[in-house]
């Protein structure tokens, strides 16, 4: 049997489980906490209606863990000629700049261009401009420059300062209440429409105690990503649009003081990879791989890994190995299409739009495609729909905001993080796993998930489990379930092991 968080967590659990069923109908009731549902919680709730959030896994355990991190609005769709894209993503990178500057800041990209010749240059550089004009001429314009690493062109984004999880989890977090609920290990199972009643039953299940709950809403809201389609059935919903999966993959680099961020062309294909600096590591990726089973989306090959590396000794520096790697991300890019596609394509081509789609007469609302960028942008027209068939019950407010003097771990591979006591009374944290791949990047910064090259950290990872579990027996299982875990997608992936 899996390791059972202790009663600590099960108890505060049972409170949010509670507050879910008991209090009368939700306003609005999301599925799915990535980037878009946590979006739509935070905007719905700040401006007045009763609503809840819950995730089959933990928040953020879908795409929204694996992104680039990069609030970018879009360079690459110009090659598509989609400059209404551009546009609008440009627009939500500039928003969430303006208003979350503790949480994403400007950064510096430096486009390779020693590979072109002066036509390709001045191309890259009119391109690099026409960019920089639909992004409203807000960031720095585009210049060239001749570094260290070779003549480049430099242009600017936005990047999350923290990682895509905790971006996640601060739209989640900063609001709870028996108004405000958000329960994560919580999948809905069943869902249908009491038209008498005006309002939605649904079956969530518990995921780790297995109980299961029914609960009513007036309005249900599919966030549910690449999922959305399965919700949409479930729910009996049909959207005009569905999904095609782009698998991408990110191998995390030793840093060795590197300082910028850069794009390199990708060999073979038109394409680009970046290299990306985030605390100890540098980011290299990503890959674009068409995919129909969602489930070989979520871990790295291989195949993955080698095609990284062959692509990293093409355009960095020095010689790069497996045993170079500290760890690696993989997610399912969502890409919306219409319900008839099924045409095969390299996925680059396909649109990275959001599309809402409003289920008028049953009161729901779908979320299809879209980037970790343009999450508020959706969240914005589906609190409009939300807002023709419900009146909220409060005046808005002010969104509360980042949690202050948070309590930080010292010394050891979790130095500077918050302390997992912190993480399981006010972040939601259950698992050993939740913490050390969402709550921290302890996980995706130190080799192994944490676990050390040769398994020196156990120790501190056992140390770490006792804040989830009630006795040192169910810390140690479930630092042997992490174990094992890593050992199935890591060590088998790059043939390491301690
Ligand atoms: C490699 C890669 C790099 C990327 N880089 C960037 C980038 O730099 N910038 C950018 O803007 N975008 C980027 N993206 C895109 C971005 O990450 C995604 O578009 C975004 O994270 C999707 O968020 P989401 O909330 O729609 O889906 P998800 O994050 O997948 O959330 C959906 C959630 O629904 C839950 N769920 C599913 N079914 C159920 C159910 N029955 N009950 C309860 N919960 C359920 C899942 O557990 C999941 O947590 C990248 C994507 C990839 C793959």
């Amino acid at each position: 049997m899996k390791a059972r968080p202790g009663r600590r967590v099960v108890e505060a659990r049972a409170v949010r489980f509670g507050n879910l069923r008991d209090a009368g109908p939700l306003d609005v009731l999301i599925t799915g906490a990535g980037i878009s549902g946590a979006a739509i919680y935070q905007e719905l709730a700040r401006s007045g209606y009763r609503v809840g959030i819950v995730d089959r896994g933990d928040f953020a355990s879908g795409t929204s863990q694996a992104s680039g991190m990069l609030i970018w609005g879009g360079l690459l769709y110009l090659r598509n000629l989609d400059f209404a894209t551009v546009v609008a993503l440009c627009r939500s990178r500039q928003r969430l700049l303006e208003k979350n500057p503790e949480d994403a800041s400007v950064v510096d990209l430096h486009f390779s261009t020693g590979h072109l010749g002066v036509f390709g240059k001045a191309f890259m550089w009119s391109a690099l401009q026409l960019y920089w004009g639909l992004g409203g001429c807000h960031l720095a314009k585009p210049r060239f420059c001749d570094g260290e690493a070779g003549p480049s062109l430099v242009y600017q984004e936005g990047m999350l300062r923290e990682s895509d999880s905790r971006f996640v989890l601060g739209r989640i977090a900063g609001r709870t209440s028996a108004d405000c609920v958000s329960v994560n290990h919580c999948e809905l199972v069943s869902a249908s429409r009491d038209a008498a009643a005006a309002c939605w039953r649904v079956g969530l299940k518990d995921r780790i105690t297995g109980d299961e709950h029914v609960i009513r809403a007036k309005v249900l809201v599919n966030a549910a990503g690449v999922w959305a389609d399965d919700v949409d059935r479930i729910a009996g919903l049909v959207s005009p649009c569905k999904h095609v999966f782009s698998k991408g993959v990110y191998l995390m680099f030793p840093r060795n003081g590197e300082r910028a961020a850069r794009v390199h062309p990708m060999v073979g294909r038109q394409d680009v990879l970046t290299h990306v600096p985030w605390g100890p590591v540098m980011m290299w990726g990503p890959t674009e791989t068409p995919i129909r089973d969602l489930e070989e989306g979520f871990a790295p090959s291989r195949d993955d890994v080698e095609f990284l590396l062959a692509q990293a000794r093409s355009s960095l520096r020095g010689r790069v190995g497996k045993e170079d790697v500290v760890s690696m991300r993989s997610g399912v890019r969502p890409l919306a299409v219409p319900r008839n596609f099924e045409k095969e394509v390299y996925p680059l081509d396909l649109s990275r739009k959001h599309r809402v789609v409003v289920h008028a007469g049953q009161h729901a609302v779908s979320v299809f495609g879209g980037k970790f960028t343009s999450g508020s942008a959706a969240a914005g027209q589906v609190a409009s729909a939300v807002g023709r068939w419900v009146e909220p019950r409060h005046a808005a407010t002010e969104w509360v905001g980042r949690e202050v003097g948070i309590p930080r771990n010292e010394g050891g591979c979790g130095d500077g993080f918050v302390t997992p006591e912190h993480a399981r009374d006010s972040e939601f944290c259950a698992t050993l796993e939740d913490y050390l791949r969402r709550r921290t990047q302890i996980a995706q910064w130190t080799p192994r998930m944490g676990l050390g090259r040769a398994g020196e950290n156990r120790s501190q990872l056992l140390e770490m489990a006792a804040a989830f579990a009630d006795d040192e027996a169910g810390a140690i299982k479930m630092t042997d379930e992490y174990e094992e875990t890593v050992r199935r997608i890591h060590d088998s992936v790059l043939e390491a092991g301690g």
